[in-house]
């Protein structure tokens, strides 16, 4: 009998050849049909709603930047007709808008999400067994000496390729725990310093994504008084992203922006271990029904979870079983095998996945500064070429056409989620901008 690695199917074939491609996902049902009974449900992006609302007094007393919005961290929505000008010339059809969570404060990317909300609800347990506080007190007690004493007693470690372990670390840390960071090779020199100036112990790892996490968690393992946020299986990450969901909703309101059966929303999202677009994505599910139609984002080099998703049938597949080898200047996105949570979730929900390389990476991060003075980084830009695989590439043809868009396609909503950026020093943003700027 033949074995899977002798006979791919069509999506491991391309794969290994690194061209870029749109996949299309054979499993998505209808929304009403996947959703109910679905674990976790949309009563769980509330209670993790709620819990944001709950700490806002206290992220205010703590991070000064987040009082202009009550405590509350979130991105604009930001219209960008220049970009789209730039990129579809005068057949623009549609809107297109950057969801801007290259500058969630705190963070500087999508991990203020997941990561601070996993953090909060850590310590909001604690503080609740504990005592210094009940579920109706001003959370702001939890900056007194009482409650740091006690998150002093405890380690919050994580395994990172950067991103995640700075909005871990620095919210860990200005809560008074002990904070653990496991980086992995890819790693950036700038994200370590930027740790270790806020207390964090910085752990180098030579390995990978998956390397990093893996010692993370044993060292955790070994103390009992050692939390570990685990990016490839953890809940409370996931429903801190999906209140993305709830939020965006409100934004597309108070912006007039309408979605529904002759306005589809088409939402694009960088993808690493799939934490944070599946999280996000699953939110937008619950919000918009089959009027939202998700995307992810992989460089060519790390599809882990585009890899997953066409093979179920090899559960924990990494990208080197492709003869890939993860090596990508997006080094949000350089993860070889993706998150369990995240696949099981989007099986039924996503609409698809496009790859693409690190060229076009720079090239969409310098078209975004050069027509709306936007400052990303390179897995930020991941996203940019989102409407363009939808739009000018056969599967995309047909998944509007299978879909019945052709005809809505003239009020169709693109949104370009922009993941990271803000903390990316000078001296490197421009490296970026003039490896984009001499590209053909
Ligand atoms: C982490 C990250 C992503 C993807 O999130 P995953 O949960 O790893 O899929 C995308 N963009 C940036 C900038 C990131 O840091």
């Amino acid at each position: 009998m033949p074995t899977v690695e002798e006979m791919p199917d069509e999506a491991t074939r391309t794969l290994r050849t690194r061209q870029p491609f749109l996949w299309l996902n054979p499993a998505r049902r209808p929304a009403a049909d996947a959703l109910p009974g679905m674990l976790p449900d949309a009563a769980a992006i509330e209670a993790a709603s709620a819990r944001w609302q709950r700490f806002a007094p206290l992220l205010m007393a703590l991070f000064p930047e987040t009082v202009a919005t009550g405590g509350i961290i979130e991105s604009g929505l930001l219209a960008v007709p220049a970009l789209q000008q730039a990129l579809t010339g005068q057949s623009a059809e549609g809107k297109w808008f950057v969801k801007a969570d290259h500058a969630l404060p705190i963070a500087g990317s999508v991990k203020a999400r997941g990561g601070i909300h996993e953090v909060l609800e850590f310590a909001e347990k604690l503080a609740l067994e504990h005592g210094p506080i009940d579920l109706s007190s001003d959370y702001a007690a939890l900056a007194a000496p009482p409650a740091r004493q006690l998150f002093a007693r405890y380690t919050i470690a994580v395994g990172s390729t950067g991103n995640l372990g700075m909005s871990i670390g620095v919210m860990a840390s200005a809560l008074g725990f002990r904070a653990q960071v496991h980086m992995s090779a890819e790693a950036k020199e700038w994200k370590k310093q930027r740790l270790r100036r806020h207390g964090v112990e910085v752990i180098e790892h030579a390995g990978d994504y998956g390397a990093a996490v893996e010692a993370g968690r044993r060292a955790a393992q070994a103390d009992a008084c050692s939390y570990f946020v685990d990016d490839e299986r953890s809940l409370s990450l996931f429903l801190g992203y999906a209140v993305a969901a709830l939020r965006l909703a409100e934004q597309l309101r108070q912006a007039a922006v309408a979605v529904g059966p002759q306005a589809p929303l088409f939402v694009y999202l960088p993808c690493g271990v799939g934490g944070a677009p599946s999280g996000i994505a699953f939110g937008l599910k619950q919000v918009f029904g089959d009027h939202v139609h998700c995307f992810f984002a992989e460089p060519t080099a790390s599809p882990c979870v585009l890899a997953q998703m066409s093979q179920p049938g090899r559960p924990g597949i990494t990208v080197y079983d492709l003869g890939l080898d993860n090596r990508t200047a997006a080094d949000g996105l350089a993860v070889a095998r993706a998150s369990e949570l995240a696949v099981r979730v989007m099986t039924p929900l996503l609409s698809g996945i496009f790859t693409l390389d690190d060229d076009a990476l720079f090239r969409n991060l310098y078209l975004l500064h050069e027509n709306e003075g936007i400052r990303i980084e390179p897995s930020a830009a991941a996203a940019i070429s989102g409407p363009q695989m939808l739009l000018h590439t056969p599967a995309g043809q047909q998944y509007l056409k299978e879909n019945g868009l052709e005809q809505a396609m003239a009020n169709a909503v693109h949104l370009l989620w922009t993941t990271g950026g803000l903390f990316v020093p000078d001296e490197d943003y421009l490296g970026f901008l003039a490896r984009g700027r001499a590209l053909p």
